[in-house]
């Protein structure tokens, strides 16, 4: 029912804003990348407009181009009816393009987090999806659209990120089955890992270095964490660095359930990636301290320093931790 409203509301409509996220990673691009496949086929007018540039390892993608990074003077342009929102489970997290929007305007919201609020005027909302990119696969495949190779490839990335590269449990059949139709419109698997996943700077292997030797076990060695302060975040080498896939190195410890990677790019603001590879719920964890994210995968915000941080979120984890 949902996906036939979604269809609906991108056959009914015309012109569309798209956007995902803050900080867009390769599901949210790859997701909105794929679905202007579609919309170019069905001959739809549409606008790509991003709080954020997308992260610089998906600058490779096709299409890249079409997205453009909000200003103040977009909004002189005129505000928009109809826009399809994609990977966004709280409506504030597409920043200030929600300036954009007309009053009233109609959403197609399109997610698979769980805690999505619904705050569409249509929702897709999947949380048995492994990625938004799947979803979106799904509405070409209920529309009989056949794949271009740049929409292949843009969903080929959201799956492969959100999968942690076909390794989580929202590695599903369904998975395996788009992935084969990704690969027969032309994606190669080999190309797409490079650009994403064997193509850091130095900067990058420099702060793993660092982060590896602040990794510290708590709990009998059923949590880990580990860190990058603010000094280092702030110098010339921290500037460069992207940490995404930090904190799978003390979720890899054998005995490990829980990870964090605590991070202080502002004094004082602390960001957090939880892991979790047990039945350890991050999702309700990071709902603590107002994040949330995935069962096995969440982020949040925490105020103070590195070493505050970390003892809150031991403390929250002690009393949620199964007995063994
Ligand atoms: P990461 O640790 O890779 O930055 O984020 C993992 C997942 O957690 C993301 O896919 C996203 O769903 C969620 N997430 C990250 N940061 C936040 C946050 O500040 N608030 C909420 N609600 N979710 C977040
Ligand atoms: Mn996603």
């Amino acid at each position: 029912v949902e996906l036939n409203n979604a269809i609906n509301f991108i056959e009914e409509k015309d012109n569309f804003l798209l956007t995902t996220h803050i900080n867009p990673d390769g599901d949210g691009l790859g997701a909105i990348l794929g679905l202007v496949g579609l919309l170019k086929r069905l001959n739809k007018k549409y606008s790509i407009i991003f709080h954020d540039p997308p992260q610089e390892k998906l600058s490779f993608m096709e299409r890249i181009n079409e997205v453009r990074v909000y200003d103040e003077s977009m909004t002189r342009d005129g505000l928009y009816d109809d826009a399809i929102i994609i990977d966004v489970p709280h409506l504030d997290r597409i920043g200030d393009v929600a300036k954009l929007l007309k009053k009233g305007a109609h959403i197609l919201n399109i997610d698979h987090h769980v805690s999505n609020e619904r705050y569409g005027t249509s929702n897709l909302i999947e949380p048995s999806a492994s990625s938004s990119a799947e979803i979106v696969g799904s509405i070409f495949e209920r529309m009989g659209v056949e794949l271009d190779h740049a929409s292949a490839q843009a969903i080929y990335v959201g799956l492969s990120v959100d999968t942690g590269r076909f390794r989580f449990n929202n590695t599903t059949p369904e998975v395996f089955r788009l992935a084969e139709k990704l690969i027969k419109a032309g994606v190669m698997p080999d190309i797409v890992s490079d650009k994403l996943y064997y193509n850091k700077n130095m900067e990058t292997t420099i702060a793993l270095g660092k982060m590896l030797s602040t990794i510290e076990l708590h709990n009998g060695g059923r949590v880990a964490t580990g860190y990058l302060d603010n000094e280092f975040l702030n110098s010339d080498v921290g500037k460069k660095v992207d940490t995404e896939g930090f904190v799978n190195h003390p979720l890899a410890i054998n005995g490990v359930e829980v990870a964090f990677l605590i991070q202080e790019p502002v004094k004082g603001q602390i960001r957090v990636s939880l892991r979790s590879k047990t039945d350890f719920d991050v999702n309700k964890l990071a709902n603590v301290f107002g994040g949330g994210g995935h069962p096995r995968a969440s982020g949040c915000r925490i105020d103070g320093s590195v070493q505050e941080a970390k003892e809150k979120l031991l403390e929250a984890t002690k009393s949620r931790l199964d007995p063994l």
